[in-house]
C-alpha cells in the first residue's frame, strides 16, 4: 500500500531532492529529468547554480491524466517554494523595487534537446520593469527583458505565431535604421512591448497576464502541455522514448548575461569532444542572454579566449569544470552564465563524443585515477573501435559532394570503410588493372569464388545484388575491404560494361567513391580521413586483454592477414579457409585439372603440383603466427565452384559450335562442360561439401595434410613454434569424422616419421550442422577441439540459405510483413549477424555440454561470422566457449566485447 509518506514529492527545491526524491541517480532522472536531477547534484556537488526547484514528472503525469488540469494544490506548493527562493535571492516575485525574475524550463528524462517550451525573464510587467533598470541601473536591458519575455509568453503559452513578432521586429529595425535587435534604443523598445501587447490582444482576445503567480501557472501548464506537441512526439518515436514518462519543469531564479560587458553566456565540454584532449572546449558571448548563443546572430568566441580576457573567470570555470567532471567521473557538457562577473551553472549533462575521444577520454580517466580500468573498459562501445581503425570519408566532403550532385546511391553497408578507385566490371580486368598500380573498384552483380582474384585485386566491392552475408560480403569483410551490396538501383550491362545508378551512367574506368560503412556511392574521388591506431588504443586493448577469458583468434588465408592479425592482437588462427589458396590465375588451372582427372594418376600429377603451392603457404602462415595455434580447415566447397559456370561453359560451347569452331579449344570446353554437369547439383549448400568431400576424394585431403605436417616440419627446424589444428568441416554422423580423422592421423604420423620430427598437433571439427550438436558427445570422442561454424548453423537450423535469404524475405522479416493491414515483425535481429540465442544459441550449449561430458578438456571456439560481432561475443563467453575467431580488422573489438562480457 501506497502512504502518504512514500508518495513522491511533486515539487522539491534543488538542494531538497537527494532527501526528499532519491540519493540514486537513475530514479532521480526518472522523476526530476535529467535537467533537474543535474542542477540537484550540482547544487550537491557546490556548484554555484541559480535557486530553484523542479516540479516532479510524476505532476506531468497527473496533469494529463486529468484532462489537461493541474493537480488542485500543485502551485499552491510551488509558491511556497517560490518563497525560499526570494529570501535566498533577496528579491521578491512582482516586488515593484527588486523584483525576483524566474526561468521555467522543461526537462524530461532523456534529452530532448529544443522540442519543448521554456519561458524566461518571467515576473516582468508594466510596474516590474521600470524596477529591474534602476535594480541593474540598466533600462535598457530591463526593457529588452520585458520585450523578449512578452514575445516569448505570447507565442508559448498564449501560442501566437512567432512570425507575427518578427514582423514587427523587423519594421522596428527598420525605423531605427539598426540590423540587430540589441541595437534598439530604449524607446523603440518601450513602444514593441506596446505593439506586441496589442498584436496578441487582436489576434486571440488575450493578454498576458500581469501577475506574476498567474503568469507561472500559464508557464507551467504550457510546458506540460508541450510534452505531447507534434515535434516532440516526432522526437520520441524516432527515439523509442515512451510517451508516458511525462517531463518536469524547473523553476529557477533568472542570472543575467546580457548586463554589461561583465557578463556574458556560454555552452563548453570538460574536454575536447573530438580529440579527447583534456582542455575546456566551447563558445561564449559576452553581453547576452543564452538563446543569443543558439540564434548564431553573433559569432561566440572561443573558450580559450576567455583566458585572456577574464583569467579569474575562466579559472573560476576550469575550476568548476574539473568538480564536476570528478563528481559525474565522465566529460561533462555545461551550459553558464556570468552574471557581472559571477559564474552561475544552468545545465549539465554527459558529453557526446567521437570515437577517438571516447577512447582517449576514458584511458585518460583511468590513469587519472577517476574511474577504474574495468569502468573505462565499459565505456566503449565495440563499434567504436572498429570506426577508428577504418579509412572514412571526410564528413565536409561528403556534405560537398552532394550538393554538387555526386552522390549517386545507396545499398547494404557490408563491410565498413572507404574505398576509391576506378570501376571494372571483370575481376579479370581488375586483377590486371591492379597490377598495372590502378585503384580499381569492382562492380558486379554479385561475386562468386572464381571472382576472388578480382576482389583481391579491388579496393572495394560493389554489387547489385545479395545481402549481407553474400559472398562478396563475407570475403570482403574477411579482407576489411570496403564493400557495399544489394544496391537494386544499380542496373549492369555486363556487356556494354556499363551501370546505371539513379541517373548517372557509370561506364568502365569511371571513378567513383564507396563508404562501405553507410552503404553511400559518391561520383568521383572523395577526401580520405586516415584510421588511427592510438596510444591510447593500445592500452585500452592491453586492458581488455588483462580481464577476458576468451581467447581472440582471427580468420585469415594468407600469410598478410596473419601478420595483420597478429599486429591487431589474434592470439592464433580460429580458421584458414584452404580453398582461397586455389583461386589465383596460377593455381586455378592446376586445381581445375586436378578435379577433370580422368585416373588416380593424373589426379596425382596436379595434387603434386598444389601441394608444393599449398606447403609454402602453411609455412608462411605458421611463420606469422609463430608460437600460437593455426587451425587449418580442410577444403570445404563444392568442387564446381572451381570450375567455370554452366551457363557460361554452355554459351561459350554453343557459339563455337554454330561457328564451326572445331578446335582445341571446344574439345577443351566440352569435356569441362561434361564434368560441370555431373558435379552440378540443384542444392550444394547441401550437397557434396565438406567433409564429403574429403570422403570421397581422399587424395586431397591427403595433399593437405601431407603440406600441413612438411610445413609444420620445415617451419620448426628454422626455429618456429608450430602448433597446427586440423579442422575437418561440415561433420554430421560421427562415422564420418572417424573415417577422415583415421586416415589422416597416419598421413600425418607418416610424414613426421619420413622427416624425422615430432610436431605438436590437433585434429578437430567443426560443428556446423544441427545434428553434429545433437550427437556432440559421439563426435567429441574422435575430435579434440570443435570450432563453431555458425554461418552454416545458422543457415541450417532456420533453413534460410545465408546467399539469397537476405534479398528473398529476410529484410522483409526484419521491417514487418504486413497482411490484413496487420505488420508482423517476424525478426528482431539478423540472424547471420546476430547469433540467435533461443535457437542457434541452444543448439550450440547442447555441443558443448555433451562434448564436455565425454571429453573435458574439449577446447571450443566460434569461427563463424559471430565470432566478430559484440553481443554474440558475450554469448560465446557465458556458455564457456575457450574462443572466437574473427576477422583480423575485428580482432581489436572482439578483445573489448570479450573483456565487457567477462566484467559484465
Ligand atoms: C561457417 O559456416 O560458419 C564457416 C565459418 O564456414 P564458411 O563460412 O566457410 O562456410
Ligand atoms: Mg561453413
Amino acid at each position: 500500500m501506497t502512504t502518504v509518506k512514500d508518495a513522491p514529492p511533486s515539487v522539491v527545491l534543488f538542494d531538497e531532492a537527494f532527501d526528499r526524491v532519491s540519493n540514486e541517480r537513475e530514479k532521480l532522472r526518472e522523476m526530476l529529468g535529467g535537467k533537474g536531477a543535474g542542477l540537484a547534484e550540482m547544487c550537491r556537488a557546490g556548484v554555484s547554480v541559480p535557486p530553484g526547484m523542479t516540479i516532479s514528472t510524476e505532476m506531468c503525469r497527473q496533469y494529463y491524466a486529468h484532462n489537461g488540469t493541474l493537480p488542485p494544490t500543485l502551485m499552491q506548493e510551488v509558491m511556497e517554494k517560490v518563497k525560499v527562493l526570494e529570501e535566498r535571492v533577496g528579491r521578491r516575485l512582482g516586488d515593484e523595487a527588486k523584483p525576483l525574475l524566474l526561468s521555467v524550463r522543461s526537462g524530461s528524462k532523456f534529452s530532448m534537446p529544443g522540442m519543448m517550451d521554456t519561458i524566461l525573464n518571467l515576473g516582468l510587467n508594466d510596474k516590474t520593469v521600470g524596477a529591474l533598470g534602476k535594480l541593474w541601473n540598466n533600462e535598457r536591458f530591463a526593457w529588452d527583458s520585458y520585450r523578449r519575455f512578452i514575445q516569448m509568453y505570447s507565442a508559448v503559452v498564449l501560442e501566437i505565431p512567432r512570425e507575427r513578432f518578427e514582423h514587427l521586429l523587423e519594421s522596428a529595425r527598420r525605423k531605427h535604421q539598426v540590423e540587430n535587435d540589441n541595437e534598439l534604443p530604449v524607446p523603440a523598445l518601450m513602444s514593441l512591448v506596446s505593439s506586441f501587447k496589442e498584436m496578441v490582444k487582436a489576434t486571440s482576445g488575450k493578454v498576458v497576464p500581469a501577475d506574476p503567480a498567474e503568469q507561472l501557472k500559464g508557464a507551467v501548464e504550457a510546458v506540460f502541455r508541450s510534452w505531447k506537441n507534434p515535434r516532440a512526439i516526432l522526437y520520441r518515436n524516432l527515439h523509442h522514448i515512451d510517451h508516458n514518462l511525462g517531463t518536469a519543469v524547473t523553476v529557477q531564479a533568472m542570472v543575467f548575461g546580457n548586463l554589461d560587458e561583465q557578463s556574458g553566456t556560454g555552452v563548453c565540454f570538460t574536454r575536447d569532444p573530438g580529440t579527447g584532449e583534456k582542455l575546456l572546449f566551447g563558445e561564449y558571448l559576452i553581453n547576452a542572454q543564452g538563446e543569443d548563443v543558439v540564434a548564431g546572430i553573433r559569432t561566440p568566441e572561443k573558450i580559450s579566449s576567455l583566458k585572456s580576457e577574464n583569467a579569474a573567470l575562466y579559472g573560476q570555470l576550469e575550476k568548476t569544470a574539473q568538480l564536476l567532471e570528478e563528481f559525474y567521473k565522465d566529460v561533462q557538457d555545461i551550459e553558464f552564465t556570468i552574471e557581472q562577473g559571477k559564474l552561475y551553472l544552468l545545465q549539465t549533462r554527459t558529453g557526446k563524443r567521437s570515437a577517438q575521444a571516447a577512447v582517449k577520454i576514458a584511458v585518460d580517466l583511468a590513469n587519472e585515477g577517476v574511474i577504474s580500468r574495468e569502468e573505462a573498459l565499459k565505456r566503449i562501445a565495440p563499434e567504436q573501435i572498429n570506426q577508428l581503425l577504418l579509412p572514412s570519408f571526410d564528413p565536409a566532403e561528403k556534405e560537398k559532394a552532394e550538393k554538387e550532385s555526386r552522390y549517386l546511391g545507396k545499398g547494404l553497408n557490408a563491410s565498413p570503410g572507404a574505398a576509391i578507385g576506378m570501376v571494372s566490371f571483370s575481376p579479370h580486368e581488375a586483377e590486371k588493372l591492379s597490377e598495372k598500380g590502378h585503384k580499381v573498384i569492382l562492380v558486379r552483380p554479385e561475386t562468386c569464388p572464381d571472382d576472388l582474384h578480382g576482389i583481391v585485386a579491388a579496393k572495394g566491392v560493389l554489387t547489385s545484388r545479395g545481402g549481407m552475408t553474400s559472398h562478396a560480403a563475407v570475403v570482403a569483410r574477411g579482407m576489411g575491404k570496403p564493400c557495399v551490396t544489394g544496391c537494386s538501383s544499380l542496373l549492369i550491362d555486363l556487356e556494354a560494361e556499363e551501370a546505371t545508378l539513379g541517373t548517372h551512367v557509370i561506364r568502365k574506368g569511371d571513378v567513383i567513391s564507396l563508404d562501405g560503412s553507410t552503404g553511400e556511392i559518391f561520383w568521383g574521388a572523395m577526401a580520405m580521413k586516415a584510421p588511427e591506431f592510438t596510444g591510447e588504443l593500445t592500452t585500452l586493448l592491453e586492458w581488455a586483454d588483462s580481464f577476458r577469458a576468451l581467447g581472440i583468434r582471427a580468420n585469415a588465408d594468407t600469410p598478410q592477414d596473419a601478420r595483420r592479425a597478429r599486429e591487431f592482437g589474434a592470439e592464433g588462427i580460429g580458421l584458414c579457409r584452404t580453398e582461397h589458396m586455389f583461386m589465383d590465375q596460377e593455381r586455378l588451372p592446376i586445381m581445375q585439372s586436378m578435379i577433370m582427372a580422368a585416373s588416380k594418376e593424373d589426379r596425382e600429377v596436379a595434387l603434386v603440383q598444389l601441394r608444393a603451392m599449398q606447403k609454402e603457404d602453411f609455412r608462411a602462415i605458421f611463420e606469422a603466427m609463430d608460437g600460437y595455434p593455426v587451425t587449418i580447415r580442410l577444403l570445404d566447397p563444392p568442387l564446381h565452384e572451381f570450375l567455370p559456370s554452366l551457363e557460361e561453359l554452355l554459351e561459350s560451347v554453343a557459339t563455337r559450335r554454330a561457328k564451326g569452331l572445331e578446335g582445341q579449344r571446344l574439345f577443351r570446353e566440352e569435356k569441362l562442360l561434361k564434368r560441370v554437369r555431373e558435379l552440378k547439383e540443384s542444392n550444394p549448400m547441401m550437397g557434396l561439401r565438406g567433409c564429403r568431400l574429403g570422403l570421397l576424394f581422399p587424395e586431397i585431403n591427403e595433399m593437405q595434410v601431407t603440406a600441413i605436417f612438411e610445413a609444420a616440419v620445415e617451419a620448426r627446424r628454422q626455429g618456429i613454434e608450430v602448433k597446427p589444428e586440423i579442422m575437418i568441416p561440415l561433420v554430421g554422423h560421427e562415422r564420418e569424422l572417424q573415417a577422415v580423422q583415421q586416415h589422416l592421423e597416419k598421413v600425418a604420423l607418416s610424414v613426421m616419421e619420413r622427416e624425422g620430427m615430432n610436431v605438436e598437433y590437433l585434429f578437430g571439427t567443426m560443428i556446423e550442422v544441427p545434428r553434429a550438436c545433437l550427437v556432440a558427445d559421439k563426435i567429441a570422442e574422435t575430435a579434440t577441439f570443435f570450432s563453431f561454424g555458425t554461418n552454416d548453423l545458422t543457415q541450417m537450423t532456420f533453413g534460410y540459405s545465408r546467399d539469397d535469404a537476405e534479398g528473398k524475405f529476410l529484410q522483409r522479416y526484419l521491417d514487418g510483413v504486413e497482411i490484413d493491414g496487420e505488420k508482423h515483425k517476424i525478426l528482431q535481429d539478423n540472424p547471420f549477424e546476430i547469433l540467435d540465442r533461443d535457437g542457434v544459441g541452444q543448439l550450440m550449449q547442447i555441443a558443448v555440454q555433451k562434448g564436455r561430458v565425454v571429453k573435458p578438456s574439449l577446447k571450443v571456439g566460434v569461427c563463424g561470422e559471430h565470432g566478430g560481432e559484440s553481443s554474440s561475443i558475450h554469448f560465446a563467453h557465458k556458455i564457456g566457449l575457450d574462443y572466437v575467431s574473427s576477422s583480423p580488422f575485428r580482432v581489436p573489438l572482439a578483445r573489448l566485447s570479450a573483456a565487457q562480457a567477462a566484467l559484465k
